[in-house]
């Protein structure tokens, strides 16, 4: 319990006072259609509405993802697609490339390298973009294509950097290098423009919890022909891994390889529905607008005579920086207090800092994150920075003033952005 407390002796938000909101960079905030339809009796799974229900995702889900190849559902968190992906395409001994801005692009390599894949990581650091220059360097420097895929996350949730996907592949044509090109856009989906077909990404892994809306639990591989080609000319790939029964299903359980996740897919149903009835260019507008809102305030705190003693954010350079989640530092261990005053006194809670010091070490105290992706607008916005505003005062840490005014202009001011 919170050792601060409001003039009456007791915390303002939590645990019963109004509605607690998880502010961290996914699961993200689950919309109230998306509950509501799962809050129903197990379904038939052999005949009725769940077989046509699943069948309808599959198109909209396409359109998420700006595709018309394949898309194989998992029931799994990212690290499933993740899997997914790899064991779909490679075989050990085969190489990849990975360019790396944050924990992310780490942790796909491992998977890779744990699978017995060949990995090389170019990384580009937790504050800056990939450097192309030197990854169309490496792929010169490959003229008998041992490399068989280069591996981007698309949002480094971790760093909170968007890499730039269609100019990677640009790197790749010029070469004439013939790497599958996959994207991990577990964090931007839904949130930052992506477009598979048109940027030339032949696999992309996405998952239900952030700009999808959904719980935890589902994951998605989407594929276009090449990368069934590196399917079909593979030895053997698991069963229950394998993308094609799932993508091209003859039995309705061969979408999951077993029983249907039931209550997800009636939760995926509604949360598809909103992202197409809002329409998928204004959700990315939406997402562009409040990132800009947030960025103004945060702009504003940290504007003080001394920024070290302040709020910053990660990624200087607006253009690199994520429409869905925003990487915040502190000096330590202010970070770490600053959440817990939050989610003690009003039941907000923030993301920790990941893959931006080591977790025992007293750093670790000075990273926080913004989660912002999915289901949120601008009262939640405002919500959110009134009440970092209220915590960086409560606990007297060095802040810039107007950065509430800031936000609000921002958010009163043309929406036509730029998504
Ligand atoms: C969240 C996330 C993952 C991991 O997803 P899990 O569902 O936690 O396994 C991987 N990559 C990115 C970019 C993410 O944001």
């Amino acid at each position: 319990m919170s050792t601060t407390s409001n003039p009456t002796g007791r915390p303002i938000g939590t645990p019963s006072g109004g509605r607690p909101y998880l502010a961290i960079p996914g699961p993200s905030v689950i919309p109230d259609p998306v509950l509501q339809a799962m809050h129903r009796p197990s379904p038939n799974i052999y005949a009725g509405e769940l077989l046509d229900l699943t069948d309808s995702l599959i198109p909209d889900l396409k359109a998420v993802a700006g595709t018309q190849h394949f898309a194989a559902i998992y029931i799994s968190n990212g690290h499933g697609a993740w899997e997914a992906a790899l064991m779909n395409t490679l075989q050990p001994g085969d190489r990849v490339l990975v360019p790396a801005s944050g924990r992310f692009a780490l942790g796909w390599s491992e998977m890779a390298e744990a699978l017995g894949i060949e990995v090389e990581v170019l990384d580009f650091g937790t504050a800056s973009g990939w450097e192309l220059g030197r990854v169309a360097e490496r792929l010169a420097a490959d003229p008998a294509h041992q490399i068989k895929a280069v591996l981007g996350v698309h949002v480094d949730t971790s760093s909170s950097i968007r890499n730039d996907i269609p100019a990677l592949r640009a790197v790749m044509d010029e070469a004439q290098h013939p790497a599958l090109l996959m994207a991990d856009c577990i964090a931007s989906l839904g949130c930052d423009r992506f477009e598979m077909d048109a940027w030339g990404v032949d696999v992309m892994v996405t998952a239900s919890q952030k700009g999808l809306m959904t719980p935890a639990g589902v994951s998605f591989v989407f594929f276009n022909d090449k990368a069934a080609e590196a399917r079909a000319r593979l030895p053997r790939v698991s069963r229950y891994w394998d993308w094609t029964p799932r993508a091209n299903p003859e039995e309705f359980y061969q979408y999951f390889g077993g029983t249907a996740p039931t209550h997800h897919l009636y939760g995926l149903r509604a949360a598809l529905d909103l992202i197409h009835g809002e329409g998928l260019e204004a959700v990315w507008a939406r997402h562009a607008h409040l990132a800009q809102v947030i960025w103004a305030a945060c702009s504003a705190w940290g504007d003080i005579s001394d920024p070290a003693q302040g709020l910053r954010m990660n990624v200087t350079d607006p253009a690199l920086r994520s429409h869905a989640v925003t990487a915040l530092h502190l000096p330590a261990p202010r970070a770490t207090e600053l959440r817990r005053w939050l989610e003690d006194n009003l039941g907000l809670t923030l993301g920790i800092g990941l893959g931006l010091a080591p977790p025992d070490s007293p750093e670790w105290h000075g990273h926080f994150r913004l989660g912002h992706m999915g289901h949120v607008n601008g009262h939640m916005i405002m919500g959110l920075l009134g009440g970092i505003e209220a915590g960086l005062t409560a606990l007297k840490i060095p802040h810039g003033e107007g950065a509430l005014q800031a936000a609000a202009q921002v958010l009163g001011g043309p929406t036509d952005r730029q998504a």
